[in-house]
């Protein structure tokens, strides 16, 4: 009996495989989590055959993709897709799609905190579950998903279309969106306007209650770090110098913290305030149309709150202070790290000169490593800002589309000198409490959400290929 079953049923699996049947977006998206394609902050650590099997993966599971575009692997595990457009109009510039395919450790200890595995790829109560679900696996899944089924209805982009994948976003891009650039600098293509990840479609905006709320991230913040060191006499604590490192550096450091920069509404959010206005409720409807009048208090009331503070503030984070070997020891140096995001507008330089002032003490040195500035705040009423949210609407009906500032950091500040217009969003929609899982213990992207996003994807490729 067994040998009459076995090849029907042999024939019957490649039959479904042949059809697609086993393969679905969801189940992409799950086996795409599985690959641990970590990067860790010690590139020593990282073990590069995952990301070799996962770009394997891609290859097997997006033939069309594969086999249709140009495919070039930079730095071996980065990925540049280019799609030649139909159009000979030179002035249809290409328009370029970038995710990343790293995504960062879970911290020691935590890994039994997650409902499921982190990297089983669980899809569960109609949620993925897995460390990159949101960040940023869904980006690149949901790009692929929407160019393989586009491909398969035989459509031509009228534009060049260009996918840019990296691989060590999440330690700053060098190997990865850094080397795309070069490349892309190299083919001499220049773009119309670019979309990476980083926005994003909020279901519970606590301003307005019956409708989610899309995020087109227009600008975000430059991440800056200064060092400060104190120097000193040490020696024998039971003869200890009257003000030790340590003690002169934590009265600097409680300064810094204890003077934030001022706060101030910025055009990204001006922006956003304005959009949601007609869609909250009394009063905010008036305060956010009236900002010319209302706006001190608008600051004022975001900058109270930890979240909405990052909105209106250069912030000011004290991270990492080390000093001392030994408890009987009073150590000669002490050294601080502080972390700054940057508003748009406000330079490293601007921040330099405040922090020295308000420290103000020689015994203290300031130096700060390399840093690269953010993108110029992309314009909000482009063509590449209509054409996401015309996709985000297409989708979603009910959305309100607003632009807005993004707190973090991305890839695309290596793009700068490339495009005109950057633009920061993946069309997924989720809660507040589950951002929470972005960078900590449960990432999961529901499944509706996922497939949602494919085709909010395929509509920002089809629109904006015109
Ligand atoms: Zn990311």
């Amino acid at each position: 009996m067994l040998r009459v079953i076995a090849p029907i049923f042999i024939l019957l699996i490649a039959t479904m495989q042949a059809a697609g049947a086993l393969s679905s977006p969801t189940q992409n998206l799950a086996q795409a989590i599985r690959y641990r394609t970590i990067s860790a902050q010690d590139t020593a650590k990282i073990d590069y055959s995952q990301f070799e099997q996962f770009n394997a993966f891609l290859h097997k599971t997006y033939p069309r993709v594969f086999s249709q575009l140009q495919v070039e692997q930079i730095n071996q595990h980065s990925l540049l897709l280019r799609w030649p457009g139909s159009s000979s109009d030179t002035e249809k510039l290409p328009v370029l799609f970038a995710a990343h395919m790293d995504v960062v450790p879970i911290e020691p200890g935590t890994e039994g905190d997650w409902t499921h595995p982190p990297f089983d790829g669980v899809v569960a109560d109609g949620n993925i579950y897995g460390r990159g679900t949101l960040d940023d696996k869904v980006g690149v899944i949901g790009l692929l998903e929407a160019a393989e089924q586009l491909l398969a209805e035989g459509f031509v982009p009228e534009r060049t279309l260009v996918f840019a994948f990296g691989h060590d976003e999440e330690i700053g891009g060098l190997e990865g969106a850094a080397a795309i650039a070069r490349r892309l600098r190299e083919l001499n293509l220049y773009f119309e306007w670019m979309v990476d990840e980083g926005g994003l479609i909020l279901s519970d905006n606590p301003l307005v209650e019956d409708k989610p709320v899309a995020m087109i991230n227009v600008a975000e913040k430059t991440y800056f770090t200064l060092t400060l060191v104190a120097t000193g006499d040490g020696g024998h604590s039971s003869t200890p110098p009257q003000v030790s490192t340590i003690g002169r550096l934590s009265a600097a450091l409680a300064r810094i913290e204890q003077n934030p920069f001022p706060s101030k509404l910025v055009g990204p959010v001006k922006a956003m305030l304005e959009a949601l206005g007609p869609h909250a409720g009394q009063p905010t409807k008036f305060v956010f149309s009236q900002l010319w009048l209302t706006g001190g208090i608008v600051e004022y009331q975001m900058s109270r709150d930890r979240l909405t503070n990052a909105y209106v503030r250069t912030t000011t984070a004290l991270t990492m202070f080390n000093a001392g070997v030994k408890e009987n020891v009073v150590p000669q140096r002490a050294e601080a790290k502080v972390n700054f995001r940057l508003l748009p507008g406000d330079t490293p330089d601007y921040v330099v000169e405040t922090i020295t002032g308000i420290v103000d003490d020689e015994n203290i040195e300031i130096s700060f490593d390399a840093w690269s500035a953010a993108a110029p705040v992309a314009d909000y009423s482009g063509s590449g800002y209509a054409v996401i949210k015309g996709a985000v609407e297409a989708i979603y009906p009910d959305v309100v589309v607003v632009p807005s500032l993004l707190s973090g950091a991305t890839d695309t500040r290596h793009y700068i000198d490339l495009v005109d217009n950057i633009y920061r969003f993946h069309g997924m929609i989720l809660a507040t409490t589950q951002a929470k899982g972005v960078h900590g213990t449960d990432e999961y992207i529901g499944v509706e959400s996922f497939e949602a996003s494919v085709k909010v994807a395929k509509q920002m490729i089809q629109l904006g290929a015109k």
